[in-house]
C-alpha cells in the first residue's frame, strides 16, 4: 500500500529496550518484510552496541542503516562498517545533542537523521527546535562542501512538513500521521504534493 501510494523509502524503527525504554522490531522482522517491497529499507537503530548488529541488518535487507551518535564510543568506525557491508550510513542525533558534534567526522556518513522527538515511542509531539538545527546543519554542509542528506524523524504531520522542507530537510519520516489517518494512501500523496510545492 505505501509503495503504491508513492512512498520513497520504508523507515523501520529498531528499539532494544535498553538504548530506549521500548522494544520494537528486530532482524527477523526486517528479513520477513524484505520480499514484500522493492523500496529501500531505512533501519534506524536505537540500540546499544550497534557495531555488533549492523552487518546482520544489512544481510536481512537494510539498504540504509543509521546509528545514534550517543550509542557509540566510535561512530566513525561503525559507519565505516555499514558502508563496507554495502549500505548507506546514517548518523542520528537526539534532540539535545548539538549538531556541531558531527563536524569531527563529516566524511563518514551519507545522511544525518535529526530526531524531532525524544526517541523511544511513536505518536509524540513535534519539537519545533529541530527547524533551527536543520538550518545549522545545512550551513555546516555548505561550508564543508559535503553532500549528505538531512532526514527528520518524529511528530511530523502535514502541518509542519512544509516548514521542515523549507528549513532544508531532504527526507521526512512519517508514522502516525500516515498510519493513524483515515486514508493512509491519501496521506502519503498529500505529503508528496507538499514536497513538489516547495521544490
Ligand atoms: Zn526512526
Amino acid at each position: 500500500m505505501v509503495e503504491e501510494a508513492g512512498a520513497d523509502v520504508i523507515h523501520l524503527d529498531v528499539m532494544d529496550g535498553s538504548f530506549v525504554p521500548n522494544i520494537s522490531i528486530g532482524i527477523p522482522v526486517v528479513a520477513s518484510l524484505r520480499n514484500k517491497s522493492s523500496l529501500p529499507f531505512d533501519c534506524h537503530l536505537m540500540i546499544v552496541n550497534p557495531e555488533k548488529y549492523v552487518e546482520e541488518f544489512i544481510k536481512a535487507g537494510a539498504n540504509w542503516v543509521s546509528i545514534h551518535h550517543e550509542s557509540s564510543e566510535d561512530p566513525s568506525q561503525v559507519l565505516s562498517a555499514i558502508r563496507q557491508a554495502g549500505a548507506k550510513a546514517g548518523i542520528v542525533l537526539k534532540p539535545q545533542t548539538p549538531v556541531e558534534v558531527l563536524e569531527d567526522y563529516l566524511d563518514d556518513f551519507d545522511f544525518v537523521l535529526l530526531m524531532s522527538v525524544n526517541p523511544g515511542f511513536g505518536g509524540q509531539k513535534f519539537m519545533p527546535e529541530v527547524l533551527d538545527r536543520i538550518r545549522k546543519l545545512v550551513s555546516i554542509r555548505q561550508r564543508a562542501n559535503k553532500t549528505f542528506l538531512i532526514e527528520v524523524d518524529g511528530g511530523i504531520n502535514l502541518e509542519n512538513a512544509k516548514e521542515l522542507i523549507q528549513a532544508g530537510a531532504d527526507i521526512l519520516v512519517a508514522g502516525h500521521s500516515i498510519f493513524k489517518s483515515t486514508n493512509p494512501p491519501e496521506a502519503i500523496k498529500e505529503f508528496k504534493s507538499i514536497k513538489y510545492l516547495v521544490s
